[in-house]
């Protein structure tokens, strides 16, 4: 290469390599300079591709080590890259960066499927895999043999030259009917505005939805107030709006999203989609797409989720009707209302929710300041799995905001390294997630520690001006479940210790990775955890404890209505991807898929299937059934701390024998036996929610 000499004369070399002269190891932020990253992108891919022929070109015999383990750890430096880059590109982009994202985004799906297609490289793998019997391999080593072989051949590496064609072709058209999929749902989105000029008719609704509605309307040069299908402006106003009528026209155009005679309809494309997925699953050698997703999933089989989704929907059914029962009373009483239709469900909720707790986040927000509510975090941590978070000031931050710290074990040794950056501005996407700039890995005897980073949105501060009085960042309660949340992935990362990177921390099946987040949350309303952390920012006073009773009978009010909706879409996303050929019309088969899940009267100008876009655009399909999944794991798991204490040593050691610092070694449901003694099982989950 002609230039590489004078690319490493610059600072490009500072992230081509994986390791940088800095504490722990860390990435060297400042040293980076935007324009180097492409390059950086180019010398690191083909430096990977070299790894990869020199496996292939490798003149010995295939082993599990100059195989397996050579290809586990071959590119290197390109996914140090990658995390930092796309870290940032999240965290605290810019127009270049964005730039660049695009660029370099095809150039690593180029890489990643020339790998895949890469037949030498098959070869070997498979004449490693086809001896597993005979090699003495540990679990974890079984399990990453079985990955990378499995990474092939559910891309069709066994297939004859003729399937592998009509496997690409299948491809092919499903990217294009996922993508037409979505975008008619956006079109159909964004062709839809109510405009009112009436004030009285927007009655009930709050003044932020108000203006945002107005400043919508005079970017129409028009007067009043114009609403959209767009959730922030959908959501307020069939929840807040008095009017009925009103609320009835914006539900039904909703539910008519491309399921219209028009351009957008997306009937055919739900069909094709299906039926182009059970082609696939089929050609590959599986039953089903259901079979083909769920072959790595905890839940392993269609019929165990639908025995899942069955015996939820049983169990939760009897607390949902009195529910129903009991907000039909409830409109009845307060509107003479008969019969609840889809248009009422959200507005008789709140008001009835409202009546019931009147629970005012700014009367909580003074117990939850960030900074103690993050060391009740740390302290929670260190009660449970025996780790110290110290603040350093010797590592590099890629903002102000961010905070760095070292995280210790018992004697002292580096467990991690912690990043936090927790408020909003330019540059940062929404929402909250943990993310990792090095995975946890042990190679040549040495157990690399990793470097965790959780991402936030909360509400920042208020410094002081003229105008106002300096005050510190206060956390709604859902700020501070989402912090334990986020703080649950991250222990999920930094108390790993597996061998091979790709099957560390939360590199674990899907329906199994929202475990240790979700567990997490469940510290937020106990007493014993509360105190440590729930002081009034002034007065020092630990929350009230009718605070904390409200704020947990709140969170699970109409639960089981809410229950029974989570299961409806799970059940029809099993449905449409188990027996596909069983679909005459989207409509009637969605009916008769939902049938007794909902209470409300049917509709028969909507259908939800058209605008599902978590099974048909994105990558729920035969996985929307994980997020109750999800629910039943963590607290079926935080009954045995229940069960043992919430601070119970053992249990959480063993929690973090078994699972923590397991990542994906081995199959999620043996780990979970492992820790729990027996499968999960629904009723921790409907005894907390309420149901029974
Ligand atoms: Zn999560």
């Amino acid at each position: 290469m002609k230039n590489s000499v004078k690319l490493c004369e610059t600072n490009i070399m500072k992230i081509l390599t994986s390791t940088f002269q800095t504490k722990h190891n860390t990435a060297p932020f400042s040293q980076i300079k935007i324009e180097d990253y492409q390059p950086a992108f180019e010398e690191n891919i083909a430096k990977a591709r070299a790894e990869i022929n020199a496996i292939t070109n490798n003149p010995e015999a295939p082993t599990f080590e100059n195989t397996i383990e050579a290809l586990e750890f071959s590119g290197e430096a390109l996914e140090r890259l990658s995390s930092i880059f796309f870290n940032l590109n999240s965290a605290e982009t810019c127009d270049e960066m964005q730039k660049i994202a695009q660029d370099v985004s095809p150039l690593l799906t180029a890489f990643s499927n020339d790998i895949a297609l890469n037949e030498d490289l098959f070869k070997r793998v498979k004449a490693v895999y086809d001896q597993k019997e005979t090699l003495t391999l540990s679990p974890e080593q079984s399990t990453l043999l079985d990955k990378k072989f499995k990474s092939f051949s559910r891309n069709g590496a066994l297939l004859s030259d003729e399937k592998k064609e009509i496997l690409r072709g299948i491809d092919k058209i499903l990217a294009k009917l996922k993508l037409t999929f979505g975008e008619n749902v956006l079109a159909e989105t964004n062709n839809y505005k109510l405009h009112i000029s009436n004030e009285a008719e927007i009655k009930g609704l709050p003044e932020g939805t108000k203006e945002m509605a107005r400043s919508l309307a005079k970017s129409h040069d028009l007067e009043g107030w114009m609403f959209t299908l767009d959730f922030p402006s959908y959501l307020p106003f069939v929840t807040y709006i008095e009017n009925r009528e009103l609320r009835k026209e914006m539900a039904i155009a909703a539910g008519k999203k491309a399921f219209q005679e028009n351009d957008y309809d997306n009937q055919e494309n739900v069909k094709n989609i299906v039926a182009l997925r059970h082609d696939r699953a089929r050609l590959l050698g599986y039953k089903s797409h259901s079979h083909f997703v769920l072959e790595e999933r905890m839940a392993q089989t269609p019929e165990k989720v639908q025995s899942f989704l069955n015996d939820l929907l049983s169990k939760a059914k009897p607390a949902a009707e009195k529910e129903f029962a009991q907000l039909t009373a409830f409109a009845k009483e307060l509107d003479g209302i008969d019969h609840l239709e889809k248009w009422d469900g959200a507005y008789y909720s709140e008001k009835l929710k409202q009546k019931l707790f009147n629970l005012d986040d700014e009367i909580l927000k003074p117990y939850f300041k960030l900074e103690n509510v993050l060391k009740g975090a740390f302290t929670i941590a260190e009660k449970l799995f025996g780790i110290t978070f110290n603040e350093v000031f010797d590592i590099e931050k890629y903002h102000d905001d961010v905070q760095t710290f070292e995280v210790l074990d018992f004697e002292g040794r580096l467990v991690a390294v912690f990043y936090t950056d927790f408020f909003p501005r330019k540059g940062k996407r929404n929402g909250a997630w943990m993310t990792s700039f090095k995975p946890q890995y042990i190679k040549e005897e040495i157990n690399e520690r990793p470097h965790v980073s959780i991402v936030c949105n909360f509400t920042p501060p208020i410094v002081s001006s003229e105008k106002s009085e300096a005050k510190p960042s206060l956390l709604t309660f859902n700020e501070v479940t989402t912090l334990f949340h986020e703080f649950g992935h991250a222990l999920h990362g930094m108390l790993a210790n597996t061998t091979y990177p790709s099957l560390s921390g939360t590199s674990v099946y899907w329906d199994f990775v929202e475990l240790p987040s979700q567990v997490m949350e469940n510290w937020c309303y106990e007493p014993e955890a509360l105190s440590i952390f729930a002081k009034h920012y002034e007065t020092g006073e630990i929350i009230p404890q009718h605070y904390v009773e409200k704020i947990k009978e709140s969170a699970s009010f109409l639960e089981g209505m809410a229950t029974l909706r989570q299961l409806s879409f799970g059940i029809l996303d099993m449905s449409f991807h188990g027996k596909p050929q069983e679909i005459l019309t989207v409509k009637s088969f969605e009916k008769s898929a939902m049938d007794g899940t909902t209470f409300y009267p049917d509709v028969a100008e909507n259908c939800m299937s058209t605008s599902f876009s978590h099974i048909f655009q994105g990558g729920y399909s035969s996985g929307y059934y994980s997020y109750k999944w999800a629910e039943v794991l963590d607290a079926d798991a935080f009954a045995y701390f229940q069960e043992k204490g919430v601070f119970d040593k053992e249990t959480a050691l063993k929690f973090k024998d078994t699972i923590l610092s397991k990542g994906g070694t081995e199959l999620p449901m043996e780990l979970y036996k492992r820790f729990r003694g027996q499968e999960p099982k629904p009723e921790a989950l409907l005894k907390r929610a309420g149901l029974i």
